[in-house]
């Protein structure tokens, strides 16, 4: 067969008009985007926007400190000028609280942390200071004594080990390494008083070699990481220390002081709410959290959200835009432990809210930072729709205008959908448990990410501007729920899921996938998502006759679609041992079906930490040898609806991500049920 028939064999035209009974299939008149866009774009500033990046990097705002505390109420500040509902709702910082299964920690704050070489003269200097740069300590440090410590700097190699910490009780260990908690058991079991670091993650794509030149990488101990303190270099300045101490000459002491505390106190989530004429909600939500200056990360997502909170309340009071039937929720948080501390604590409002648009790092200068705009969707089961509403509006807004010399539009950023990786708030609310579908808006990767250099000048205002208008209009389409307008996001939905099926199909086709499940299996897995999508949005007008016609319509021409793809999709061929040995090994596992317990996504770190020190050493193999496990175990968390067993789980996995494990799933469940997120039940019948 030539490549040529092949490739017509593989690919139906998920736009083919046949499939759907309406003339606008392949193109859709929109004209409710169009003209609220218009409206928005006369209002949105990205002047008022960039503004808010510049006053937010300048607070030091670790969870649950006292700066993220002052960055809050800079925040109600603002939303009080545009709506009387803003405030601050305060959860306990202490040890011993939780939120569902999430664990609580104690308030920090620090007032200064110095890190001085004294000896040998050649070397003096001093390498960090926290008002110079706040990155330059390891946040959550211990104390020293009110005067400092002096004491010898010795070379604690990558300090994976406690053979890098040989005679080292006492003394201050320069490590290989960019990240505390790679460092910290070994470290504090071999009684080091303190760590310095110096070492920049790699990021595939943009961040090699040393990183970024003078900058330096944010670093913080975990919550019950007590025992030691620690500094951060740039890479320069922990290179020349590590030169001297390996070539053993004069030895070397330095002077440290950390004026820090750990204390019971509080986090805050920011809250306001644009009222609707009914009670139920959709969510605007950006963390709030990170260090001084941390600008992309996540001034940028805060100052957007602040700028489509102005914007949408003064064109609602103004009565340009009508009073929306669903409630806007906006919320600020410490990420990810303040979206567990609001869902689990307010239980009616989480029970209102619909859907959510999650932005984080989301104002990135592209030609600087390297970084690609992608709009993040939500986990398959959890079903969520408004990806595909964010990715139509996003093309309107970002397309060149004008004549390019093209006949195509050109995109004026680099634009990707991407499928769900979780790693911040959207992994919460779309928990199927939480039920709240959430996409996330993010640049990734991004060359200064978590580092000293995250710093105003690599936020672009337009880019802020863009990002503020594409939110605003999906927002507020979707809290407006008219129902012509929910006819045409229908239509919009119903065409991105089939191309999204037919992506995915032939992704699956090339993936390790087909070893585990059959195409029928992933077609069906696709079936019943397209439904879940789909009804999602039937949902936010269940009584509107024409809506409800027109959802069917569209799960009908995807059914079709799905179907057709299926019947021409060829899937590699497997030998038929390697097929009967994967299939051994996922039936082993059939008759272990879970039931969660409580609801909230699966947080690996603190998981790991409620199991037998097997389970752990185990899990951390699988790390080494499988990127996606931790994607794996949350995922599959939320596949446990109590009816499918272990080895269900395992395929519904293969054909979300492409690939699987049944033993590593297994072992996910087992440290989840240590960690009492999950039981094991004999299955039904
Ligand atoms: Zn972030």
């Amino acid at each position: 067969m030539s490549e040529r028939l092949h490739y017509q064999k593989l690919f139906i035209d998920p736009l083919r008009t046949d499939l759907i009974p309406y003339q606008q299939a392949a193109h859709i008149e929109d004209s409710m985007f169009t003209e609220l866009l218009h409206t928005l774009s006369s209002e949105i500033s990205a002047e008022r926007a960039y503004d808010h990046v510049l006053a937010l990097s300048r607070f030091h705002r670790i969870q649950a400190s006292p700066g993220y505390r002052r960055a809050a109420e800079y925040c109600i500040d603002h939303l009080l000028e545009d709506s009387g509902d803003a405030r601050l709702i305060h959860y306990p910082a202490e040890r011993g609280a939780s939120f569902w299964h999430f664990p609580s920690f104690d308030e920090w704050s620090i007032k200064q942390a110095v890190l001085k070489i004294i000896s040998p003269p050649e070397l003096a200097a001093k390498l960090a200071d926290f008002n110079d740069c706040a990155i330059s300590v390891i946040q959550r440090s211990k104390a020293t004594p009110p005067h400092g410590i002096a004491a010898e700097v010795i070379d604690g190699g990558d300090g994976r080990t406690e053979k890098d910490f040989k005679r080292a009780r006492g003394k201050i260990a320069l490590c290989d390494a960019w990240r505390a908690s790679h460092v910290y058991e070994a470290a504090a079991s071999a009684g080091v008083s303190g760590i310095i670091l110096y070492k920049q993650r790699h990021l595939p794509g943009v961040r090699f070699g040393s990183g970024v030149y003078g900058a330096r990488q944010y670093n913080s101990f975990w919550w019950d990481e007590n025992e030691l303190f620690g500094f951060v270099l740039t890479p320069e300045d922990g290179d020349r220390l590590a030169n001297h101490l390996r070539s053993q000459r004069r030895p070397v002491k330095a002077w440290a002081l950390v004026e820090s505390e750990t204390y019971p106190g509080t986090l805050e989530v920011v809250t306001s709410l644009i009222a609707g004429r009914e009670d139920r909600e959709v969510l605007v939500i950006a963390h709030l959290c990170h260090p001084k200056p941390s600008a992309d990360d996540n001034a940028s997502g805060v100052a957007a959200l602040l700028e489509i909170h102005k914007v949408l309340s003064n064109l609602i009071e103004r009565q340009i835009l009508p009073q929306p039937r669903f409630g806007i929720r906006f919320l600020l948080v410490p990420e990810i432990t303040g979206t567990f501390a609001y869902l689990s604590r307010e239980h009616s409002a989480r029970q209102r809210l619909v859907t959510g648009l999650n932005l984080d790092m989301v104002g990135q200068r592209q030609d600087v930072t390297g970084s690609t705009l992608c709009i993040e969707a939500p986990p398959m089961a959890s079903g969520g729709f408004i990806h595909y509403l964010i990715e139509h509006a996003a093309r309107k807004v970002l397309s060149h205008k004008g004549d390019t010399g093209l006949s195509s539009d050109l995109l004026s950023v680099r634009m990707q959908t991407t499928s769900f990786s979780g790693g911040s708030d959207h992994y919460v609310l779309s928990d199927p448990l939480v039920g709240v579908p959430t996409a996330m808006l993010i640049q990734w990767p991004d060359l200064f990410y978590h580092t000293s250099a995250d710093t105003p000048d690599k936020v672009s205002p337009e880019m802020l501007r863009s990002i503020g208008l594409i939110g605003a209009a999906v927002i507020y389409t979707l809290a407006r729920a008219d129902e012509n307008d929910l006819k045409l996001c229908a239509d919009i939905v119903g065409q991105a899921l089939r191309r999204d099926a037919v992506d995915k199909m032939a992704e699956f086709a090339q993936s390790d996938a087909p070893m585990w499940v059959s195409l029928e299996f992933e077609a069906g897995l696709l079936l019943e998502y397209g439904r879940k999508v789909l009804m999602g949005l039937g949902s936010l007008h269940p009584r509107s006759k024409s809506l409800q016609r027109r959802i069917r319509d569209q799960m009908r021409a995807y059914t079709k679609c799905v179907k057709a793809e299926a019947e021409v999709c060829d899937v590699a061929s497997l030998s038929a041992s390697m097929r009967k040995r994967a299939h051994d090994r996922i039936k082993e596992q059939a008759d272990h079906v879970v039931r969660r317990l409580i609801p909230g996504p699966v947080y690996p770190e603190h998981a790991l930490r409620r199991t037998t020190g097997r389970r752990r050493s185990r899990y951390n193999r699988w790390r080494k040898r499988e990127a996606k496990a931790d994607l794996i175990w949350i995922l599959s968390l939320f596949w446990a609806d109590g009816e499918r067993s272990i080895a269900d789980i395992s395929r519904v996995v293969a054909a979300e991500i492409g690939e699987t494990n049944p033993d590593l799933v297994r072992l996910c469940f087992e440290i989840s049920a240590d960690a009492g997120l999950v039981e094991f039940v004999k299955r039904r019948g």
